[in-house]
């Protein structure tokens, strides 16, 4: 049986361009490590095999954001990598984190003393990283739980303090004064806690043109997304490709599509394909978003439907527009970023959604599968 064929799209993740990425942001950040932050799945490229490809890169450190993702991914992943868990621990989750053995990312007193009463019951030291809120309040210990954890430290006994972290709220945007601001509140408030590697930059972070502490958790650029506004250094990840079902002519006039939205402007040739939004195909993209056939850009006429969309192709030759001819999605002259755009969104949300009824096919550097 042929996957591809019987499959309404083909999505094929580039390993090879991963480790690629993986290299570009370990030599921007040196001395800094790089970890892999393989939450939602691998940003929805399969956190197991983004992992392995990782690892291959000299990757030692991965984070996910739930407990039930390390519970999925740590068996798959060599004993001596450390599995963080940024959203830190539900009441009761404890004795299952322990189990897993990842590492909770402890975002309040309530986490650390839920922690440290089971490293007591357990009668053995857990390992830990602490979040603190350098200014996106979000996650993490505000000011006044810095102060009064500094003030009490008995409290963090029977937790191994391996990590001490925050998150930038505008790493993507470098002329953000809340950069600089953050990071002088957080190597302020790392001081009141006891000595650990410090980590506060993402993928926009790794850019900024300082220091990187000793820890960069890396995310959506390794999947080749940009990590700040403007050029992108990163390599695509992902392509996705779908074939032609139908084509068909309509006279000037003629709707197409729910609501028949889009109306034909001139005789015109329309083609469908199987991708639709139950397919992570935004349906925002409806007369907005295109794709691309031969290098032509053909733009999505009409909205998009669960299971389909359509194309116009007027200005495509027929030569290129048979039933099963190729229709590139995302690929050489469509990016995550330039989707996400016309989809008012950013390419984390394109990635994360990505359907799951595509073919996938995973290369690795020199194989073309
Ligand atoms: C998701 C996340 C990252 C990775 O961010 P990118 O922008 O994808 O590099 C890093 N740190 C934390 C706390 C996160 O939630």
């Amino acid at each position: 049986m042929d996957e591809d064929v019987i499959a309404g799209a083909v999505l094929r993740i580039d390993l090879g361009a991963l480790a690629a990425n993986y290299r570009i942001i370990q030599r921007a950040v040196a001395p800094a490590a790089v970890a892999g932050v393989v939450k939602a799945d691998g940003y929805g490229l399969g956190a197991a095999q983004v992992a392995e490809a990782l690892i291959g890169a000299g990757c030692r450190h991965l984070f996910v954001a739930l407990l039930t993702e390390a519970a999925a991914l740590k068996p798959q992943l060599p004993p001596n990598i450390p599995l963080f868990v940024l959203n830190g621990l539900n009441p009761g989750a404890e004795p299952a984190c322990a189990a897993i053995g990842a590492i909770p990312v402890l975002n309040s007193l309530d986490q650390i003393d839920r922690w440290a009463a089971e490293a007591q019951r357990r009668g053995r030291t857990l390992p830990a990283a602490l979040q603190l809120d350098s200014g996106m309040s979000r996650l993490g210990l505000p000011p006044e739980e810095v102060e009064a954890l500094a003030a009490d430290s008995a409290r963090l006994d029977g937790i191994e303090t391996v990590l001490v972290m925050s998150h930038l709220a505008c790493a993507d945007d470098p002329a953000a004064a809340a950069n600089a601001r953050q990071r002088a509140a957080f190597l302020s408030l790392a001081e009141r806690l006891p000595a650990a590697r410090r980590s506060l930059d993402n993928s926009g972070g790794s850019l900024l043109p300082r220091g990187h502490l000793d820890l960069v958790r890396a995310g959506i650029a390794l999947y080749g997304g940009a990590p700040q506004e403007g050029e992108n250094p990163m390599r695509p990840v992902v392509s996705l490709t779908t074939r032609i079902v139908q084509t068909r002519t309509v006279p000037a006039g003629t709707g197409v599509g729910y609501g028949l939205s889009w109306v034909a402007p001139r005789e015109s040739r329309i083609a469908t394909v199987p991708v639709g939004y139950a397919d992570g195909w935004p349906r925002h993209l409806g007369n907005i978003g295109a794709a691309f056939i031969g290098g032509i850009r053909v733009p999505i006429a009409g909205r998009v439907s669960m299971d389909s969309l359509t194309l116009d192709v007027t200005d495509v030759p027929d030569a290129l527009l048979a039933p099963g001819s190729l229709v590139e999605l995302l690929g050489p002259h469509q990016t995550i970023d330039m989707v996400a755009r016309d989809a008012g969104t950013i390419s984390y949300e394109i990635l994360t959604r990505l359907g799951h009824r595509y073919a996938r096919h995973y290369a690795t550097e020199g194989m073309t599968a």
